[in-house]
């Protein structure tokens, strides 16, 4: 990207290769958003292009100035925007690609989207000269107007006023709302095109977001109505159509035009994408997820914990950030899975899994957040941090709950078997124990003993002959632990 007039006054370079440059605690001049304060990015489309006072930035609360070198604060970012090609639904569309075009100012990390930004100032690009948030906002606006054409004006206002970003966050979260429920009554049989993203390509080449009316794409940040919106004004673009081409699997959600895609897409890495599959030829996840699923093979189950979640460890005795680490990366990984929020609430949420009644466990903020989304069969079957600290609690707890994993999980969408029941699997075992006697079990009559010692009271050394031992479970405990 050539230097324009303008970019030569920024104090920082703006180039592509510093997306995913990373801002450690050792280099932080100041947080935004992020974990523990609130933040959020908001375009919204304005139909008055005199509305619009355009390349104006403006700033509510304090600038980069009056932070404390390390501190933490609120950031709240919003765009309006005018053009003539612009409709409402490319509001989400123009918002996502703030992750994009931010990421391009070096010292200057923007991660994530929506009500959950994260930015990280650098102490560097405050020494080279940047003073102000309003000159991250003008060259923001710059790079905007320069990759999207279609974008005739453009506003920013910035808040760093933690009660105005709070209060200003409830109205964007509205917002999204919004834009999500529209997507709810369409189903992936209703369309002819699903819609690709290639986004994150840049940090994960291999990744295929494919978005579909009954799958949002896995940051949350585009559902299909968006993506739509995005073709038509750049066809060849990101977010070009994918025809569905024939359905191959109508549960899980493979159809031709997807596995065609997907070989395009990945450069051959993978040939075939299940939309509505956990375990089989599942969606790729790039880094962006909302929501990392983990499949827990001891109860035959899928944990579920979100990015920002308050519940620092899960189950299988990770946090959020561990399992991300197996998650992400473009990659298809079997037992993991990416997805965005809103996918909870897809009637075709894991189906080809069972759906809800595959789900053992989630971050109890997680729960509560799509509390709407659950099944009422299931509501009081899922485990969360609060119930259970192990697998071991895990396995009590769902065969408490007489959960469908104990027995075996029938889906509902077709009544089709999709696990056999560990309960079920271990009575078998046990059976088979029974019928093959283990050393324990053949009786002590019948074992030669020989004395190791005179006397009573000495430890006598048993030897087996010919004994068939089978060893169903070994627990190993810390000495004096629980
Ligand atoms: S996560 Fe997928 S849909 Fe979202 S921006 Fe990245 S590539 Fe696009």
């Amino acid at each position: 990207m050539g230097a324009t007039e303008e970019e030569e006054k920024f104090p920082f370079d703006i180039n592509p290769m510093y997306e995913g440059e990373r801002i450690r605690k050792t280099g932080l001049y100041a947080e935004l958003g992020g974990q523990s304060k609130p933040g959020f990015e908001l375009v919204l489309f304005e139909p008055e292009p005199e509305n619009i006072k355009d390349g104006e930035v403006s700033l509510i609360g304090p600038d980069l100035a009056d932070m404390e070198e390390g501190g933490k604060y609120a950031y709240g970012m919003i765009y309006r925007v005018y053009g003539e090609q612009i409709e409402k639904d490319l509001e989400a569309v123009i918002e996502r690609r703030n992750h994009e075009y931010q990421s391009y100012i070096q010292g200057y990390m923007h991660l994530n989207q929506r009500g959950e930004i994260w930015v990280r100032i650098s102490t560097d690009a405050v020494k080279k000269g940047l003073k102000s948030l309003k000159q991250i906002g003008r060259a923001t606006i710059m790079l905007f107007k320069a990759e999207l054409p279609f974008i005739e004006r453009m506003e920013a206002t910035f808040i760093t006023d933690e009660e105005e970003v709070e209060k200003r966050l409830e109205e964007a979260n509205q917002i999204y709302e919004a834009r999500d429920m529209r997507s709810r009554g369409l189903h992936d049989e209703d369309v002819d095109e699903f819609y690709q993203c290639t986004l994150c390509q840049s940090f994960a080449p291999t990744n295929v977001c494919v978005v579909t009316p009954d799958r949002i794409a896995l940051c949350g940040a585009m559902s299909w109505f968006d993506s739509r919106a995005a073709a038509r004004v750049d066809p060849e673009g990101p977010n070009a159509p994918i025809p569905k081409g024939d359905c191959i699997d109508p549960i899980g959600g493979e159809y031709t035009g997807v596995n065609e895609a997907a070989v395009r897409l990945s450069s051959g890495e993978y040939d075939s994408i299940k939309i509505h599959s956990f375990l089989e030829k599942p969606h790729t996840s790039c880094g962006c997820f909302e929501v990392a699923g983990f499949y827990i093979p001891e109860v035959e189950g899928i944990g579920w914990v979100h990015r920002g979640s308050k519940v620092s460890e899960t189950p299988i005795g990770l946090p959020f950030s561990t399992i991300a680490g197996s998650v992400g990366g473009g990659k298809q990984v079997q037992g993991f899975l990416g997805i965005g929020i809103q996918y909870f609430y897809s009637s075709k949420f894991i189906q080809l899994d069972g759906g809800w009644r595959r789900v053992v466990w989630m971050a109890s903020d997680l729960k509560e957040r799509v509390a709407d989304a659950i099944s009422d069969e299931m509501k009081d079957k899922i485990a969360t941090e609060k119930d259970v600290k192990d697998i071991e609690e895990l396995r009590d707890f769902l065969q408490r709950v007489d959960h469908p994993v104990v027995k075996g999980v029938i889906r509902e969408v077709d009544g089709g078997r999709v696990t056999e029941g560990w309960a079920v699997k271990e009575e078998a075992a046990e059976v088979e124990a029974e019928a093959v006697p283990s050393a324990a079990q053949v009786p002590l009559a019948s074992i030669p003993m020989m004395a190791s010692g005179a006397g009573g009271g000495t430890p006598i050394q048993i030897i087996l002959k010919d004994a068939d031992i089978s060893i169903r479970k070994i627990i190993v405990k810390k000495k004096g632990g629980k």
